[in-house]
């Protein structure tokens, strides 16, 4: 009889879940983990401490540019590096033990160490060899690099470093607009440094909706954010002070470069399964380093699955704990099911961004008729009343059933306001359905309401 019912590799996220869920649905399950703590990306080095940081450097936005219109008078506080470094600390503390509780509560074993599967139904973590009926890759992902560029996690850094850089920095070069680079940047450029983000392509947040796009880069300039777009990053030279960035713009080939004390280089994350023994296995791969999965995350090996940022789709926490969930209920016998239709995606930013489902590009480019109903945050009594009416909610919906499609906000907690267009989506609702809600007043969730509104005879506050 194997040791396990389900051995699971990965605390983040992704693995984390599964192995709770698997024991909540009475399986004998243990997750192995390489690092001291439990979490993965997410909670160590990702969500949890940029969102940390994130908060801390907007309550000071607040107090500089804000505090003063509402009539609180004051000196306005200095910044404490140290401090708020260990405020973030003990934000990450509190949530990795908070899954070593779960464990412990849900009877998970811990296998401290890096796991390797030598075998089908076999994973070997140190000296000891530990059985299971089914084995879920968990592993995450890494951040990538450019070519030629050297990380060092202390003047060329990627969102590792930055996280616990020794002081804000002068000045910073971000490689990448992508949501880590602009998120990271945004604290930076909030601490007083001087950020010049630097993109390949010609916008901001590739993929995301185009004139939220536009909205967010005139935002974050005017918070003082610098870009420098369609620019191929050449090479990255360390100096005595800092690191000296080099670029070609795309257009005409000309070039430039910009000295910075820090470089912080956001293009991207690859998945990790170095070391798994994956190749000797026989386990076939997918496009950019992913695990090929079948539609219940199952390898080309039988009893061997893999979820989270290791496979297909977005490198998010909450598709990789879906997947968790999902791929417990299938070894349990149940049927697991991920709408990957419907994955928000969030920019924790001030103004925060949100979306889900299809853009217009995407409608465009598939012919299919569509309409928008659009509400700025400049209508709402709520989003004026906390100086944050820039920006407004976009809702698609389908011309001729209403159907909605997909929806972008950009404005306060978006992050947030997003999800209840998620559940409309899961509904199959229409736009209309979504009007005819009642909404409470002053809120915020009223221009989502109003967008759907928009949708239809039109919006009453526009
Ligand atoms: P991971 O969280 O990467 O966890 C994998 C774990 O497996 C790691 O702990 C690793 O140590 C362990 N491991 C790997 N190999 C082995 C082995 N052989 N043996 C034992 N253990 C092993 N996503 C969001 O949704 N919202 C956000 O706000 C957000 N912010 C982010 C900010 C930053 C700076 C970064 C870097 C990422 C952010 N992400 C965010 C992405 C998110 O962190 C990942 O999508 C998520 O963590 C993926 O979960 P996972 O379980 O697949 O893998």
């Amino acid at each position: 009889m194997a040791d396990f019912d389900t051995i699971i590799i990965g605390a983040g996220p992704g693995g984390y879940v599964a192995a709770i869920r698997a024991a909540q649905l009475g399986q004998k399950v243990a997750c192995v983990e390489g690092r001291e703590t439990l979490g993965g990306t997410c909670l160590n080095v990702g969500c949890i401490p940029s969102k940390a940081l994130l908060h801390a450097t907007h309550m000071l936005h607040e107090t500089h540019e804000n505090f003063e219109k509402m009539g609180l008078i004051g000196a306005a506080p200095k910044v404490d590096w140290a401090k708020m470094q260990a405020y973030k600390d003990d934000v990450v503390s509190g949530n990795t033990k908070g899954i070593e509780f779960l464990f412990k509560k849900n009877k998970v074993t811990w296998l401290k160490g890096w796991g390797t599967i030598p075998a089908p139904g076999q994973v070997k973590v140190g000296d000891d060899i530990h059985t299971a009926r089914n084995i879920v890759i968990a592993t995450g992902s890494e951040a990538s690099s450019l070519p030629g560029v050297e990380i060092d996690e202390q003047t060329v850094v990627t969102s590792t470093g930055a996280l616990t850089l020794a002081k804000p920095p002068k000045t910073m070069v971000v490689i990448g607009a992508g949501v880590i680079g602009l998120e990271l940047g945004s604290v930076y450029a909030r601490l007083g440094t001087e950020v010049t983000v630097v993109e390949y392509l010609d916008a901001i947040t590739p993929g995301m909706d185009a004139e939220i796009a536009k909205t967010f880069q005139r935002i974050l300039t005017k918070q003082g954010l610098k870009f420098v777009l369609g620019a191929a990053v050449q090479s990255v030279t360390k100096g005595k002070k800092g690191a000296t960035v080099t670029w070609k713009l795309r257009k005409d080939d000309s070039e430039a470069s910009l000295d910075a004390e820090i470089v912080l280089v956001a293009t991207g994350r690859k998945p990790y399964t170095a070391g798994l023994g994956l190749e000797a296995l026989g386990v076939e791969m997918g496009p950019r380093g992913t695990i090929k999965t079948d539609a219940h995350w199952q390898t080309n090996i039988p009893g061997l699955y893999a979820i989270g940022d290791a496979i297909a789709g977005p490198m998010l926490a909450h598709k990789a704990e879906d997947e968790g969930m999902a791929v417990a209920e299938v070894l349990a016998g149940k049927h697991g099911h991920v709408n990957y239709g419907v994955i928000p995606g969030v920019i924790y930013t001030t103004p925060e961004v949100a979306n889900v489902g299809l853009t217009e590009e995407q409608l465009k480019a598939e012919g299919r008729a569509y309409k928008v109903g659009k509400f700025p945050f400049m209508g709402n009594a709520r989003a004026k009343a906390v100086f944050q009416a820039e920006g407004f909610v976009k809702l698609i919906a389908d011309a001729t059933t209403d159907r909605i499609l997909g929806a972008h906000i950009i404005g306060p907690a978006a992050g947030d306001l997003i999800h209840e267009i998620c559940v409309a989506m899961e509904f199959g609702a229409s736009a209309q359905d979504l009007a005819l809600t009642c909404h409470a007043h002053p809120t915020w969730s009223e221009a989502v309401r109003e967008a759907a509104l928009a949708c239809g005879d039109g919006a009453i506050h526009a």
